[in-house]
C-alpha cells in the first residue's frame, strides 16, 4: 500500500502543530516548532506551513477545520486515507460518540500499541517492526499493524529481535516511556499486556475529533 515517504517535520508544518513524528527529536529542542530562530534555510525545517508563500497561514473555514483536523488524525497514526474512512465507518455503527470510538479504535491499532509499550522511536518505526516480524501477540507472529489488539491479549518482542545487535537500543526502551493504563508493561520480559480498552483520555492528544464527524457526515 502507498505511503507518504517525505520529510515527516513537513506534515506538521502543514497541520500547524507538532505531531510528535520523529520520536526523541520532537521533544530534544530540535523540533522546528520549540526554536525561536525559525530562519532555517531547510524548509522541511520550518513551522511555517509549507509552500513559498507558507508563512502567511489563510483563516480556515469550517470544511478547512473539518479537513485538516482528518489529516491531523490520520497523520499522527500513519494511516492513509480509505482505511482511516473504513475506521470512521466502523466507530459510526458503534455504541456511543462517533468521533471517540474512531480514536479508540486507532489507538487498539498494534503498531500503535507497539510504541506505546516503548518498542520504536515513532510509531512509524513501531510499525516497521511489526511489519518485519518483530512482534508476537499472544506467542504468535502478528506482523499486521492494523490489528486491533483486545483485552487479555500480550504484546511481545521476538526472540530474534532481542537479540539482534541492530535492535539492542530499541528493546531498551520497552518501559522507559510512561505507558497507559491500558497496558501493562513487563519490562524485563519485553512485554506488555493489555489491561482494558483504550479510551479518549489515553489518546493524549488535544484533537477535536468532532470536526471529523461533522465532515463525514455531511
Ligand atoms: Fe513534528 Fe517537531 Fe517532531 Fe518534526 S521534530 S515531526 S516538526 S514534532
Amino acid at each position: 500500500m502507498a505511503r507518504y515517504t517525505g520529510p515527516s517535520c513537513k506534515l506538521c508544518r502543514r497541520e500547524g502543530t507538532k505531531l510528535f513524528l520523529k520520536g526523541d527529536r520532537c521533544t530534544s529542542g530540535k523540533c522546528p516548532f520549540d526554536r525561536v530562530d525559525t530562519g532555517s534555510r531547510n524548509r522541511d525545517a520550518s513551522p511555517a506551513a509549507p509552500g513559498q508563500h507558507g508563512a502567511a497561514r489563510k483563516k480556515l473555514r469550517e470544511y478547512g477545520m473539518q479537513l485538516r483536523e482528518k489529516e491531523k488524525v490520520k497523520r499522527f497514526y500513519g494511516v492513509l486515507e480509505r482505511q482511516f474512512r473504513n475506521y470512521y465507518d466502523q466507530a459510526a455503527r458503534m455504541n456511543g460518540m462517533a468521533g471517540e470510538n474512531l480514536l479508540v479504535l486507532l489507538e487498539r491499532r498494534l503498531d500503535n500499541a507497539v510504541f506505546r509499550m516503548g518498542f520504536g522511536f515513532s510509531r512509524s518505526e513501531s510499525r516497521q517492526l511489526t511489519l518485519h516480524d518483530h512482534i508476537q501477540v499472544n506467542g504468535r507472529k502478528v506482523n499486521i499493524p492494523s490489528y486491533s489488539v483486545k483485552v487479555g491479549d500480550v504484546i511481545s518482542v521476538s526472540e530474534i529481535a532481542l537479540k539482534s545487535d541492530a535492535l539492542k537500543a530499541l528493546s531498551e526502551g520497552i518501559g522507559s516511556r510512561t505507558a497507559p493504563k491500558w497496558l501493562e508493561i513487563d519490562a524485563a520480559n519485553a512485554c506488555a499486556k493489555v489491561v482494558a480498552l483504550p479510551t479518549r483520555e489515553d489518546v493524549g492528544f488535544d484533537f477535536n475529533e468532532q470536526l471529523i464527524v461533522e465532515l463525514y457526515s455531511k
